[in-house]
């Protein structure tokens, strides 16, 4: 039987939807959603990010104001930008931009966001919260989007299923691990030097990749039926790729995300989610 596609772009378009309507009911009580985004340095594809986003934005009644550093900027100013946003009364998300030049550590800074605005979930009380499974108010965006994409599986919900996180990133896979975990799945994680990933894809119900290495799961490796979650996103050759061999996955998985078109274009979405619920 074909595997179900679980369709970002369309998950999106219900999940903007959604947000219309709330962000209509705000600006009807006088407030306007508003994200500041503070941008480091000229870094071409995170301006591309930060325009789509604020193009999105600006369809949904989200203000996306956007503050340019200098890439030479050091921790001091970086942390005087967020202090001043997090203190503007009309700011509701505070949101640095990321990957950092590589003087600067998000360890240093990500705590001048108060967490009230941490609308990434970058702040360490947010990310504790996340991590002991005890409610953070902003789960971070491309987690959050892996859990909404999973949410219309039919895996969903995730309690006692066993899954797999390919990936232990601080942005994607730990996070979506720990979001698992707290769904009541048992969950393995899985990293660069975990050797084989075989025996355990291949036992896993569930699989989220989050490696950056294009067609590092195949359909011979998945369990029949299993969802499947590619957050992979490689250019080869000017084509996007994600972590997960689609052609020979789609006939084995019982749902699976297509790259692109997956995880992608609900990130956006989840991100400015976080500012209307700051806002709200
Ligand atoms: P990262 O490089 O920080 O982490 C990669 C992780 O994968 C590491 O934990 C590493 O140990 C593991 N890994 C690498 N090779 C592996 C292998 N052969 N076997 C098992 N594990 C392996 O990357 P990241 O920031 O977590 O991003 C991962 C991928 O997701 C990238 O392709 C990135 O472009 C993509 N991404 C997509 C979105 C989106 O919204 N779609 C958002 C963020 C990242």
């Amino acid at each position: 039987m074909a595997a179900q596609i679980l369709d970002g772009r369309s998950l999106a378009a219900d999940l903007r939807t959604e947000l219309r309507a709330r962000t209509a009911a705000l600006r009807e009580r006088g407030i306007v959603p508003r994200l500041a985004i503070v941008f480091i340095g000229e870094d071409e594809s995170s301006l591309a990010y930060v325009r789509n986003l604020a193009r999105t934005g600006e369809r949904l009644g989200i203000v996306v104001a956007v503050e340019r550093l200098d890439r030479s900027a050091g921790t001091q100013e970086v942390r005087s930008c967020l202090e001043r946003l997090g203190r503007d009364p009309h700011t509701h998300g505070v949101l640095l931009q990321q990957p950092l030049p590589a003087h600067l550590s998000i360890r240093e800074i990500a705590d001048a966001i108060p967490p009230h605005k941490d609308v990434d979930g970058s702040h360490p009380t947010n990310q504790g919260q996340l991590a002991f499974g005890s409610g953070t108010q902003y789960v971070p965006a491309t987690p959050a989007a892996v859990m909404l994409l999973l949410g219309r599986s039919p895996h969903w919900p995730l309690r006692g299923r066993r899954a797999v996180m390919i990936g232990r990133s601080v942005v994607v896979g730990a996070p979506v691990a720990m979001l698992m975990l707290a769904q009541d799945a048992t969950v393995t994680i899985l990293h660069r030097l975990s050797g084989g990933l075989q025996p355990y894809v291949k036992l896993s119900e569930v699989v989220v990749v989050a490696a950056g290495v294009p067609g590092l799961v195949r359909g011979d490796d998945l369990m029949p039926g299993a969802t499947v979650i590619d957050v992979g996103t490689t250019l080869v050759d000017g084509v996007l790729k994600g972590d997960v061999d689609f052609e020979s996955a789609v006939r084995v998985a019982g749902a699976i995300t297509p790259v692109p078109g997956g995880v992608g274009p609900v990130t956006n979405v989840a991100l400015l989610r976080n500012v209307v619920k700051a806002a709200e």
